[in-house]
């Protein structure tokens, strides 16, 4: 279909738990809400699932694994399965794609464009991966009769935990190599915007995974994700979400010796000199801050910027916030949809008065409503800010932003370090040499030269210092879900 056609909002059945290959209501029978931030109404409800449902989903993943096919089936059987997981999505694309908007207000056009094939290449990536890394090696010792053997093999069962933001991507980016590995999975995704995964875990059931491999769990975190992280069934832990929670599951794993993935929170500086190319700093400084209306984990929200430019560059950069085009995320036109949730916009709001009491607006800074409705936040734009202030340090997860003056380079990179994450980076120049030797000195897992926003299963990304920790895509991400077995071999 054309991706530009504006789709309409459709009727989504109420939500399911997905555990051991059934769809069942939760054991208590109570229901969350889940509410569209574009007309600020109820969509459907899902299951508020009780710590007995967790424990039954993992205990059907750990049946699954202990005793079924997955994890001992060859890995190109597995693969056939995640390939055509990979083409079910595609087929599916509009559905998801209506469904993200309606959760999480994320602009149907973009997710069309560039989310859901990234989402759908995961599945074929990690299935290559599989049949081309997933087996051991032969090895030999000092002492000439022995002979090593090694065994790749998964780690069990995966409890995957999700945040708000990128629903779908960040589900697919641990489901894709867990299941690749051959572990069975718990998906907890977050309570707001459960859209998607309920989607995703029936496409997992239509291409044929066997039953227990996959169950969905809906409920909150402090109780369902509490349960997966601290059982002793539950071999891992993959969670992107904010820093508190994370380092929260990391304490609460220890018991556990739980392998975890971190992928936590950013405020990811932007480093725009005198020598690049304009225009296109200009279009790489606008989505990186307001794709997703700023509601991205590595957002370039800390736009930091030459001195001899700087005035020109705020001027500019104000002029382009200020055309932004927010509304319906179903309308091809819009560049900004509504903020995901109520708290969400609350807090971000709260963040826009602290920077008028602390650095100067000069884009945005409103809450408008579209035909009386809607959770909208303005493409807001603050200069002259220092990168001690609060607008400066905290991850304000919206379309907010503070344009950093620098000096030189020494100056730039003391700026972007100065803060405790570390998950992006951007450099934006005309001088390509140097670009790269400051990419080496910046403290964060992804920097973007002369871009912003791009992604690509083969790519790994993930944080430096409390943007966490562990690798999600890329070949490298399925070391995060296998373990080695060494097998040594006396030939006599
Ligand atoms: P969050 O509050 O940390 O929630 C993330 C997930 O954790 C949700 O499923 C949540 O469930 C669950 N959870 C909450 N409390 C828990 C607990 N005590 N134990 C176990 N699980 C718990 O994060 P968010 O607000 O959804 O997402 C925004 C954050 O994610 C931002 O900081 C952003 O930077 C980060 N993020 C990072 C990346 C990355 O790749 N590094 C990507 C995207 C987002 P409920 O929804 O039920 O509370």
């Amino acid at each position: 279909m054309d991706m530009q056609t504006s789709p309409a909002r459709k009727q989504i059945d109420r939500g399911q738990l997905l555990i051991g290959g059934k769809w069942r209501d939760g054991v208590t029978g109570e229901t969350m809400d889940v509410t569209d931030p574009t007309t600020e109404l109820s969509i459907t409800h899902v299951q508020k699932a009780s710590v007995e449902d967790a424990q039954a989903a993992i205990d059907a993943a750990y049946a699954a694994f202990e005793d079924g096919p997955w994890g001992r089936m060859h890995h190109e059987d597995r693969a056939k399965i995640l390939f055509r997981i990979a083409d079910l999505m595609d087929e599916r694309a509009e559905d998801f794609a209506i469904r993200e908007a309606m959760d999480m207000g994320m602009p149907y056009s973009d997710f069309r464009g560039i989310i859901m094939p990234h989402c759908s290449g995961l599945f074929r990536f990690f299935a290559a991966q599989a049949m081309a890394h997933m087996d051991g090696g032969y090895r030999t010792s000092y002492e000439p009769n022995i002979r090593i053997l090694t065994r790749r093999e998964p780690l069990g069962v995966v409890g995957c935990i999700t945040p708000w933001n990128f629903p779908l991507a960040l589900t697919c980016s641990k489901v894709a190599p867990g299941l690749a590995a051959g572990n069975t999975i718990v998906h907890k995704p977050a309570s707001d915007t459960p859209l998607t995964a309920l989607a995703l875990a029936q496409v997992a059931l239509d291409a044929g995974v066997p039953e227990g491999v996959y169950n969905l769990i809906t409920g909150p975190g402090g109780t369902i994700g509490d349960t997966l992280v601290k059982s002793k069934k539950v071999n891992k832990i993959a969670f992107t979400g904010s820093t508190s929670v994370g380092m929260n599951l990391i304490r609460n794993g220890a018991d556990t010796i739980k392998h975890q993935t971190m992928e936590l929170g950013g405020k990811s500086p932007n480093i725009i000199f005198a020598d690049a190319d304009m225009e296109a700093a200009l279009q790489a400084a606008f989505w990186g801050i307001f794709w997703n209306k700023g509601e991205v984990c590595v957002a370039g929200s800390r736009i930091l910027v030459e001195q001899s430019i700087y005035d020109e560059f705020v001027e500019r950069f104000s002029a382009m916030a200020k055309a932004a085009v927010l509304g319906d995320p179903l309308d091809s036109k819009t560049q900004l949809g509504p903020i995901a949730t109520r708290a969400e916009y609350d807090k971000i709001l709260k963040y826009v008065e602290v920077g008028k009491a602390t650095a100067r607006l000069t884009a945005g800074g409103g809450a408008p409503k579209i035909d009386g409705r809607g959770l909208f936040i303005e493409a807001t734009v603050f200069a002259d800010a220092s990168n001690d202030l609060k607008i400066s340090q905290e991850e304000i997860f919206g379309p907010v932003v503070p344009i950093i003056p620098f000096k030189d380079e020494d100056d730039a990179i003391r700026i972007a370090n100065d803060t405790d994450y570390g998950l992006a980076s951007g450099i934006q120049t005309g001088d390509l040499g140097r670009a790269l030797r400051l990419a080496d000195r910046i403290k964060a897992g992804t920097c973007w030269i002369n871009t912003w926003h791009k992604y690509h299963p083969n790519a790994p990304f993930g944080g430096y210092k409390a943007s966490g920790y562990g690798r999600e895509q890329g070949a490298e991400a399925l070391e995060n879900y296998t373990q080695y077995k060494t097998i040594w071999a006396n030939l006599g």
